[in-house]
């Protein structure tokens, strides 16, 4: 049996090597040191931020974005359905309700008409609405500039979860750059990786101290150990940021291999009845994190299962989209402003191997299996 080919495998080399060994010899292992900054540095440069704050997770920086807003008990948070479950436990962590807002059918992303319609309906009833946290599904953004024009009009904080986004952009400015703060993940299957870890971008300097702060554990500036809140230990180690600043380098040749199969599965399944590349059709600004198909079984003659479990039998890896936050077990209970369309896309989409390090040799034998898979339905198709 072949080596199993992931979805998103971590895409590290020898640069990396050279980072992460010069930080271990420089002797900066306890956890901050210039590596940290320097990594928050390149990354606010190079998204056209003020401030950066490298953290231990995307999850962190979403957790210290919603106190630094102020967010808490008592008050409501919008955010997208179609979503990992991440951004829903970020905004629980902080006692907040999650309130689940539903798609787009051409990218998944938060509608934002619904958007509008279930604030009016919030406000109205008098409930205090603390945040605003729309999803940047696959690494295809969110339309800010609509969604950052009704946070306005409600004067409600706009925190962008761009954990699959970092190198997409929306009118000519960086994912990462929209809403007041913004948050990326480094995880392991993101386009760019720190093993484990997340940064958060803003403009605001008080923002940015305040999370700096929360961080380490809300020391008190004084030189005995004071404390007058809770803190929490969010940040990143300096070993991870060395990583991180070697893949920074490389983000741009990632993004492009990561285009280079998107290409590759757009020729694959062209003419394909039934079946369509998921946000195929406006993707000319997307960082291409992910390339999913949607399957239509009416017309395909196939689900997007049984494509699933023929590509599992050649130990190649895909999964459907995101289950919708709302069809959780754990959030079933949980407020909605519901279209049917993060349904219809779960019950359709299927992830495919999209990793910048995925060989040729993989991709030759993904293209072979999915063909022979068309092929088969093909023929039944006829007789
Ligand atoms: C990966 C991801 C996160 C969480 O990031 P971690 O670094 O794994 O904590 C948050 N939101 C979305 C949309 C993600 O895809």
């Amino acid at each position: 049996m072949n080596e199993r080919i992931f979805m998103s495998a971590p895409d590290v080399g020898e640069l990396e090597e050279k980072y992460v060994l010069q930080a271990l010899r420089s002797g900066w292992i306890a956890p901050l040191g210039p590596d940290v900054d320097r990594f928050e540095q390149e990354m606010a440069a190079r998204i056209g931020r003020r401030c950066a704050v490298a953290l231990s997770s995307g999850t962190a920086a979403l957790h210290l974005a919603l106190l630094a807003h102020g967010v808490g008990p008592g008050d409501v948070v919008l955010t997208s359905t179609m979503t990992f479950a991440a951004t829903a436990n970020a905004i629980s962590y902080t006692g907040a309700e999650p309130f689940f807002v539903d798609c787009l059918p051409e990218s998944g992303n938060m509608d934002p008409l619904l958007l509008k319609e279930a604030l009016r309906s919030l406000a109205m009833a008098g409930e205090r609405i603390g945040a605003i946290v729309p999803v940047d599904l696959l690494g295809k953004t969110v339309d800010y500039s609509g969604i950052a024009d009704i946070a306005a009009e409600f004067g409600i904080p706009l925190i962008a979860d761009a954990a699959e986004s970092l190198g997409a952009f929306h009118k000519g400015q960086a994912a990462g750059s929209w809403g007041e703060t913004a948050i990326f993940s480094f995880n392991g299957n993101k386009i760019m990786t720190t093993s484990g870890g997340g940064m958060l971008l803003t403009d605001d300097e008080e923002v940015a101290s305040r999370v700096r702060y929360l961080a380490t554990q809300a020391r008190q500036p004084v030189v005995h150990y004071e404390h007058t809140e809770v803190g929490f230990n969010y940040r990143m180690s300096n070993l991870l940021a060395a990583l991180g600043r070697a893949q920074l380098v490389r983000l741009d040749e990632m993004i492009m291999r990561r285009r280079d199969h998107r290409q590759f599965y757009k020729q694959l399944f062209d003419g394909v009845p039934g079946v369509s590349i998921f946000g195929g059709d406006t993707d000319s600004h997307d960082n291409f994190w992910l390339t999913s198909i949607l399957v239509e079984p009416e017309a395909a003659g196939f689900t997007a299962n049984e494509l699933c479990t023929a590509l599992t039998g050649q130990n190649i890896e895909s999964r459907p989209l995101w289950k919708p936050m709302h069809l959780q077990p754990i959030y079933r209970q949980a407020r909605k402003a519901e279209n049917g369309t993060a349904e219809r896309l779960f019950e359709t989409g299927l992830t495919l191997p999209s990793g910048s390090s995925m060989s040729t040799k993989s991709r030759d034998l993904i293209g072979e299996t999915i063909a022979m898979f068309l092929q088969n339905y093909e023929h039944a198709r006829r007789f």
